[in-house]
């Protein structure tokens, strides 16, 4: 059978393997077929994994040996996905797009590749990438940036630009990506596909690189919101089992993680949405953006959800509350990069001199950019000023969204303010790239989830440009998100 890569999702595309209309094989074959006409252009990919025909074979064996014993087999067994590059897959090159980390190989498995390696999915390749993940256009990349799927002269967003591509020119049938202020939703959004944010400890970041600690949490992209939650499941809950004792001390522990609504809807009703459009109406916004809002708002409308305006009174600090905290934890998360532990080493001929010269050799400007800040508002006359000051807001803006949720299930913004812009638009400028992540950083310093899905498109040069609608739930609420999602999308 001729396999439309373009309609296929996690679940038609298992429903196939089920009924033998193509082998894992042949459908990774259709999809390295995709990469090698698209990927000169797009640049999605640093890496296309040379045995992920191999893999493909393995997986064909287990679900031959399913089927003659009879018994059903795993939802993810055979599919293929992308990798984002901070990610660590055992043996192979884990590079987060920087020059200091290019040769450096995975030791072991992140728990959320020893997750999707239980359940038998296809690694077709490791993805690009803001190095670090310190971007939002995938620009910032050592490689060179990704290009938007939709327009190859425009962004695919970032920082996990390159895992959003992949899906969105059916190089990949979903991807993971790691979001620490918007990097797996505002990619999802400009490139016209799904993605999570998780609550914060939800999935464990073990074998994720560490850019801001406290923010940062490994998601999935898809074409549906139903791939995301099917993924969100098997990557999800605690594993210090899985690595004897050591794992993610903060991931939540399977047992007591909700898995249906939480707050005060029963299920069945329908959830309610709070609008903040005290914080909606800025000059920077893209009319589209507004416009697509507001349609997405009546479809909710006619679907029998209740709208609500909503005050989120601190909500206009949030971006700099990010913009201290992320540069602070980036500054002490980088330290690693000593020339000694990891990949790039520059001989200097004394300690100190190692490790300024790998450094300087190594890091790009964007990366050594939030370390000096990051030194700064942590340095001690200036830590009670900024860094714990931040930190103080951050609680306040967290409490705003606790207080909206007594009377709400879901906050609806735009994922970002506006469309994907062109590469080279805002590359030298970097507070109005900062500003792309207004809209997304709330949920990261509230560790609550939040999700884009596709939202009408703004019309620029002649093409129609994806446009994304971010919703926001309780934590741990990730069901009412995959929930509303999958109605707007009309996936049910
Ligand atoms: N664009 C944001 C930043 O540059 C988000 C990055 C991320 O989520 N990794 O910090």
């Amino acid at each position: 059978m001729k396999i439309d890569l373009s309609n296929l999702t996690i679940a038609t595309a298992h429903e196939h393997l089920v009924k033998g209309d193509f082998t894992s094989v042949e459908l990774t074959q259709a999809y390295l077929e995709e990469i090698k006409k698209k990927d000169g252009k797009i640049n999605a990919y640093r890496e296309v994994f040379a045995d992920a025909l191999g893999q493909a074979k393995e997986a064909d064996t287990k679900i031959a040996e399913a089927k003659k014993a009879g018994t059903p087999f795993g939802l993810l067994l055979g599919i293929p996905c992308a990798i984002k590059d901070n990610i660590l897959i055992q043996g192979r090159i884990a590079g987060a797009s920087s020059k200091i980390l290019e040769d450096y190989r995975a030791t072991y498995d992140a728990t959320v590749i020893a997750k999707l390696r239980r359940e038998g999915v296809i690694f077709i390749g490791r993805t690009n990438m803001d190095e670090f993940a310190m971007g939002g256009s995938t620009e910032n990349s050592a490689y060179g940036p990704t290009r938007n799927p939709h327009d190859s002269e425009r962004v695919a967003g970032g920082s996990s630009g390159g895992s959003a591509a992949a899906v969105a020119m059916d190089g990949a049938l979903f991807s993971l990506g790691t979001d620490t202020g918007g990097s797996i939703r505002q990619p999802a959004s400009f490139c016209g596909v799904v993605g999570l944010k998780p609550t914060y400890g939800a999935v464990s970041r073990y074998g994720a690189m560490a850019m801001g600690s406290s923010l940062d949490q490994i998601g999935p992209i898809g074409k549906t919101v139903a791939d995301c939650e099917i993924v969100f499941n098997a990557i999800r809950g605690e594993d210090t089992a899985l690595h004897g004792g050591r794992g993610d001390g903060t991931a939540i522990t399977a047992t007591t993680y909700p898995t249906t609504r939480v707050g005060s809807k029963g299920a069945g009703k329908k959830p309610v949405i709070g609008v903040p459009r005290h914080f909606l109406g800025g000059d920077g916004i893209d009319p589209a953006v507004m416009k697509a809002l507001d349609a997405a708002l009546e479809s909710f409308k006619s679907k029998g959800y209740d709208i609500k305006e909503i005050q989120l009174p601190n909500i206009s600090y949030a971006l700099m509350v990010y913009y201290i905290v992320m540069p602070a934890e980036v500054s002490s998360n980088m330290a690693r990069y000593d020339g000694v532990k990891y990949g790039m080493h520059v001989d200097g001929g004394d300690v100190v001199q190692d490790y300024l010269k790998t450094r300087r050799a190594g890091l790009g400007k964007e990366v050594v950019r939030r370390i000096l800040l990051g030194t700064y508002v942590l340095s001690s006359g200036y830590y009670d000023a900024y860094y714990n000051r931040a930190n103080a807001v951050r609680a306040m803006i967290t409490n705003d969204f606790l207080k909206a949720f007594e009377s709400v299930d879901l906050v609806a913004t735009p994922t970002a303010p506006g469309p994907a812009f062109k590469v080279g638009e805002k590359a030298s400028d970097p507070m109005s790239m900062y500003l792309e992540d207004i809209f997304t950083v709330t949920a990261n310093i509230t560790g609550m989830p939040a999700i884009s899905v596709p939202c009408g498109s703004a019309e620029k040069d002649g093409k129609a440009l994806p446009l994304g609608l971010q919703l926001t739930a309780r934590h741990g609420d990730e069901a009412t998100l995959f929930e509303a999602g999958q109605e707007f999308l009309n996936e049910i």
